[in-house]
């Protein structure tokens, strides 16, 4: 089985007119996902708010306290030119990482043998201590972190195949090598950070790989990619789960940024990324949305690797 959570009250969460991170984004992947008959297929889980010690395996409780006190009473107020709270952005954004949460509880149960989390707000550029680029809760931290707290599990591998270079991610595990960082992306492009040069630091030196890719770079240079440095770390690495950052602003059709990927390059990289999960942990992967701003290619993109998951859980 595939599991997979997504929850009407993520639309909940406001980010004002014309803002790309949208409720929009997940009611285009429902209705692809009906469109396929793809959605009676999955294990549908239903989400759960992360608690206060769950959000703190990662931030700091003076921050989750911060988000929770910078609520408006109505509207909206900006974090930063980027990121926007609204009333319920707090609750949304810990049903946003307790979705991934009971994801990850459903696949080390047995339940399905791998899940895809339809989750908003993204949590990939979200800091230790500061929220950034649409993002509150560093969702994918958060369950690799519960991973090993809570269910034991050693090491993880976090795939981050937005477009974006995920600064958030990087920096929380960046001194700790049981938590193995891969990220390809656009660069230069906000936020500035992932050059190849930054691998970690002290015991976890290594631990951190970063393959920036020049703005226009297609499947081939995301293939070449894979083949020739992501899949020798991967052995090398022997993870116990696999997290994706999964979000799909790499398309060509995405307003965000310049890549060239199309809906059958998510597929092949969901694929490579099944296989190795099973080569190496039993199958164990989750992947959770980050961004993705073109609707039909977002929509299209979720449906082509879920197509991959289900085949591979079968
Ligand atoms: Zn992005």
């Amino acid at each position: 089985m595939t599991g997979f959570v997504t929850d009407e009250r993520y639309l909940a969460h406001d980010t004002g007119s014309g803002h790309p991170e949208r409720p929009e984004r997940l009611q285009a992947i429902w209705q692809e996902l009906h469109q396929r008959s793809l959605w009676s297929q999955l294990l549908h889980l239903a989400p759960r708010m992360a608690t206060l010690e769950e959000l703190t395996l990662v931030h700091a409780e003076s921050y989750c306290e911060f988000i929770r006190r910078s609520l408006p009473r109505q509207g909206i107020v900006w974090l930063d030119p980027d990121t926007a709270l609204c009333p319920a952005s707090y609750e949304v954004a810990c049903l946003a990482a307790g979705g991934v949460l009971r994801a990850l509880e459903a696949v080390i149960e047995g339940r399905c043998r791998n899940a895809f989390c339809a989750i908003r707000p993204p949590g990939h550029h979200a800091e230790r201590d500061h929220a950034m680029g649409f993002c509150l809760f560093n969702n994918v931290a958060i369950a690799a972190r519960a991973a090993q707290v809570y269910h034991g599990l050693r090491r993880i591998l976090i795939l981050d195949w937005d477009v974006h270079h995920g600064n958030g991610t990087q920096h929380i595990f960046e001194e700790d090598p049981t938590v193995f960082y891969v990220s390809l992306h656009q660069f230069p492009l906000y936020p500035g950070t992932g050059r190849a040069d930054e691998r970690g630091r002290g015991v976890g030196e290594g631990f951190t790989l970063n393959i920036p890719l020049p703005p226009g770079s297609d499947e081939s240079a995301y293939r070449r990619a894979f083949e020739q440095l992501i899949a020798p770390a991967v052995a090398a690495f022997h993870p116990d789960l696999i997290l994706i950052s999964a979000g799909f602003d790499a398309h060509r059709d995405d307003p965000l940024a310049s890549q060239r990927l199309t809906e059958e390059s998510f597929r092949w990289m969901c694929r490579q990324t099944l296989q190795w999960a099973a080569t190496f942990c039993n199958g164990r992967l989750v992947a959770v949305l980050e961004g993705g701003y073109a609707l039909p290619a977002l929509a299209r993109s979720v449906a082509a690797c879920l197509e991959e998951m289900l085949q591979a859980a079968y």
